[in-house]
């Protein structure tokens, strides 16, 4: 999707919105899959509900993007133009226990930011890419926890309500990778307490988590994490390599060799290839323990 008409470019200008054209989305994602399609990074918050206004009156359809490393996006020319927030400076600001954070802060920067302060219990989280908005939406975690459990408030943006508002922690429910905010909210930025540890005991938990990564998952490759979520008691990766499919390969897509709920674009892999991949894995699962297997990726499919 284009924007090309000369007052739509001048009126994101001042919004403070930089317009990028013809932005892959191969280069912009961990998988390193995706066609193309005009980028708006976001400099303010407030430009929110004036933009948003202005693409849906010229009926310009969109995305939002966090870091790009959870997400499976489509080949060719692609029907959305793709938002994303602009970096901040800072992207942390603490004040005793808190810490607040902007949604397009790096997450394993904000951890590490944290521990230095001696702010822990987000240990599990280093080696987790993308942004803290898009751990966010879909509760991210890892090692026994998960980021839902220190949010105490949320600045987001209510498509439904067309305005910025304020949730309390209480007011939102964390589950296994799975929020009750609406699909269509955007995370703007949140306040996390964190307990207070000594830097050198949460650099010890960092560690321990670094060599469990290093030691089971394809860290080289391009990937996006783990494919399918756990059903209830279960572990997808363990139910994948139990039917021998480690190195299962369609195309350039590929079950990893490393950990069978990985799987790898090992060249140049089409959407299509790694869509065809996951149904594969998914039938075959579903067929030998009568489980159906859900996606812990999100797919944009134009
Ligand atoms: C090597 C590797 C290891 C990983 N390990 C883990 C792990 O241990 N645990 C885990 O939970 N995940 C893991 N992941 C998956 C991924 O890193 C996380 O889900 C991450 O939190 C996604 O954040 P992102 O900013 O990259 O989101 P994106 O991939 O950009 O987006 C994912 C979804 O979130 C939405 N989104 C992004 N930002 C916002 C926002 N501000 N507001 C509203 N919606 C938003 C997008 O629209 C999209 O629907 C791993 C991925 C990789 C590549």
């Amino acid at each position: 999707m284009h924007i090309r008409d000369p007052k739509l470019i001048a009126d994101l200008a001042a919004l403070s919105v930089a317009l990028s054209p013809g932005a892959s989305l191969a280069d912009l994602t961990y998988l390193g899959i995706g066609g193309s399609s005009d980028l708006l990074r976001i400099a303010k918050h407030e430009s929110i509900p004036p933009l948003l206004a202005m693409l849906e009156g010229n009926h310009i359809p969109y995305r939002f993007l966090g870091g790009g490393s959870n997400l499976l996006v489509d080949d060719g020319e692609l029907p959305w133009v793709i938002l994303q927030l602009a970096k901040p400076d800072p992207e942390v600001v603490l004040d005793r226990a808190f810490a607040h954070v902007d949604a397009a802060a790096d997450l394993g920067r904000t951890v590490t930011y944290c521990a230095k302060h001696d702010l822990g219990g987000m240990e599990g989280l280093i080696g987790v890419p993308g942004t803290v908005g898009g751990a966010l939406r879909m509760n991210a975690g890892a090692y026994g926890m998960q980021i839902g459990s220190y949010v105490r408030e949320v600045k987001l943006y209510r498509a439904a309500e067309r305005k910025i508002e304020i949730l309390k922690g209480h007011q939102i429910s964390f589950e296994y990778r799975h929020t009750s905010f609406a699909p269509d909210d955007m995370m703007l930025a949140v306040t996390l307490e964190l307990p207070s540890k000594p830097y050198k005991e949460i650099l010890q938990g960092i560690r321990i988590c670094n060599e469990k990564r290093r030691s089971s998952q394809p860290l080289g490759q391009k990937s996006a994490g783990c494919i399918f979520k756990n059903p209830p008691g279960a572990s997808a990766g363990r139910m994948i390599d139990e039917l021998g499919l480690k190195g299962l390969s369609i195309g350039d897509a590929k079950v990893s060799d490393r950990h069978a709920n990985f799987f790898v674009n090992a060249g140049h892999a089409t959407a299509n290839d790694m869509l065809s991949l996951i149904a594969d894995v998914r039938s075959r699962v579903e067929k030998a323990f009568g489980v159906q297997l859900e996606n812990e990726v999100v797919v944009w499919n134009a």
